[in-house]
């Protein structure tokens, strides 16, 4: 495909946190408006009661960010009517002004960033790093999707056909959408699944993840600011009982989906259990991503690039490094110079410009990577153990030595890091110990070796492979990101094959 089908368009700036006077303007940004927030439904017709529930810091458990109120069965049976209505104007509206209101939304977050970002870090555990880096991301999802959305839909494509006939092939919204987000990208993967919903035409039931609940208000309002009727973009948040209302609804008319491989799965089988429209599910879910390092790697760029994709952001990315797999004659060198940069990351408060690692994003999540160490300890060799604060849900880097690769079974969603060590002439295997895991979504590879890059990234259909670099931060628009078999449906977030799933096909064919 031509460069010129991806569309113009810039992406958000970045920030430079070594420029002293603008990390001041910042941090004094950052601290101004720490009120804290009342999210409730936002349902036109919705009656506004029942009970709230704190939001509490995942860095501190002492500090309560807000409060929500989760939407009822009542609330979701009026938030399908509002939104079918609603839903009739806006699938009509032109595209272009569907893609202004995204490049409004952009600019609202740009002009609002200080306040996402003291949110981000309190409500999420975000470091400042990744917080710009989510708004940016955020941001550029926007930007992204406005552009797509001009080049998919702005005019029926007249088809070739016999004299007398007129062919026009053009897209439409599909209907009511359900976008059921994560709590580790609680702004940018929110965002990126609502705009691309709503610029493809669609009403958006938007359910953020129950621990992340505040940011995800304050974007839905800023949404609305942007010229997003009330009745086009509703926000019903909730636990999984919500998710599993919005999924067993006859108005539903397609899910967009990240979250855990289970909780897909579960969703596919409530869609399947429903008479009526038959609705597509769009879903991003986890990933067992590996790293094949050989002998030629550079040592140092390894160490790099494996602290930044197995522990930055705590490892709760999707995309993050688990288990990294090093030939023997290199392996000792690299896991202790791995060992050695682990030690010197900072944790701690997340609003903190040094601040490498936050916190997990709860006490239940913090819990099952304790008992996973704890499994680890009995059967294989617990190598590094990081030392966390108390303050808050903070679990430290861990380095854990694997006898063979099937010793790890399941996706371990934090900042543990197994390393594998294999024989120069064992390539074949483990390439085919990494496809037995059923995942697809990253992989990274360190060689100086043409052909080893080669065979690796053609022997795998992992969705986002990365070549001498770290494998997280996949960027709009450059890196599209998605993966395969138990890493999700496809296709990818930020690429110029997403935004038509969330739409329907027509064809009119006129006698003249
Ligand atoms: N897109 C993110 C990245 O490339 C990961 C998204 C996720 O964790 O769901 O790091």
């Amino acid at each position: 495909m031509p460069a010129e089908l991806y569309g113009k368009r810039r992406n958000s700036a970045g920030f430079e946190f070594g420029h002293r006077q603008s990390l001041e303007t910042l941090m004094a940004g950052i601290g101004k408006d720490a009120s804290a927030i009342q999210a409730k439904p936002l349902i036109p017709g919705g009656n506004a009661s029942g009970s709230e529930t704190p939001v509490i810091s995942p860095a501190d458990h002492r500090k309560v960010v807000g409060s929500v109120r989760n939407a009822t069965a009542a609330d979701i049976d009026q938030a399908f009517a509002a939104a079918a209505k609603g839903f009739k104007a806006w699938s009509r509206r032109p595209v272009e002004d569907r893609a202004a209101c995204l490049e409004r939304m952009s600019d609202l977050m740009e002009a609002n960033r200080d306040r996402l970002l003291a949110l981000l870090a309190a409500e999420a555990g975000k470091t400042l790093d990744d917080g710009i880096a989510e708004i940016r991301e955020a941001v550029d999802f926007c930007r992204y999707y406005a552009s797509e959305a001009r080049r998919l839909f702005a005019s029926p494509v007249k088809m070739p056909g016999p004299t007398g006939e007129d062919n026009r092939y053009l897209w439409r919204g599909r209907g009511v959408f359900a976008c059921i987000s994560p709590w580790n990208f609680p702004l940018a993967i929110f965002l990126g699944q609502i705009s691309a919903a709503l610029v493809a035409g669609n009403a958006v039931l938007a359910k953020p993840a129950p621990q992340t609940p505040l940011i995800a208000y304050e974007a839905v309002k800023l949404f609305h600011q942007a010229g997003v009727p009330e009745d086009v973009l509703l926000f019903v948040p909730g636990g999984p009982d919500v998710g599993a209302a919005l999924t067993a609804h006859s108005a539903l008319a397609g899910v967009a989906f990240t979250g855990s491989t289970r909780t897909a799965w579960a969703i596919n089988r409530a869609l399947a259990a429903k008479d009526g429209p038959i609705v597509p599910l769009i879903a991003e879910t986890g990933g067992l991503n590996a790293m094949v390092v050989d002998a030629t790697a550079l040592a140092e760029q390894v160490a790099d690039d494996v602290v930044m994709s197995a522990f930055r952001s705590a490892g709760q990315r999707c995309s993050a490094l688990r288990l990294l797999m090093l030939q023997e004659d290199v392996a000792e060198h690299m896991t202790k110079m791995i060992e050695g940069a682990a030690r010197e990351l900072k944790l701690g408060d997340p609003s903190m410009a040094d601040t490498d690692v936050g916190p997990i994003i709860d006490e239940k999540q913090k819990a099952m990577l304790e008992a996973h160490i704890g499994d680890m300890e009995k059967t294989q060799k617990v190598r590094y153990a990081g030392k966390a604060p108390n303050s808050g849900s903070f679990f430290a880097p861990h380095i854990v030595e694997l006898d063979k690769p099937a010793a790890l079974t399941k996706e371990v969603f934090g900042p543990v890091l197994h390393v594998v060590k294999w024989k120069a002439k064992e390539l074949p295997q483990v390439l085919a110990d990494i496809a037995a895991s059923g995942y697809g979504l990253t992989l990274g590879v360190h060689s100086r070796i043409e052909t080893t890059i080669k065979t690796v990234t053609e022997a795998l259909d992992t969705g986002n492979v990365y070549v001498n670099r770290n494998m997280i931060g996949a960027v709009v628009g450059t890196q599209p990101f998605g993966g395969s078999g138990l890493s999700g449906t496809g296709f990818k977030a930020g690429g110029p094959a997403y935004l038509q799933r969330f739409a329907l096909e027509q064809v009119i064919s006129v006698n003249t």
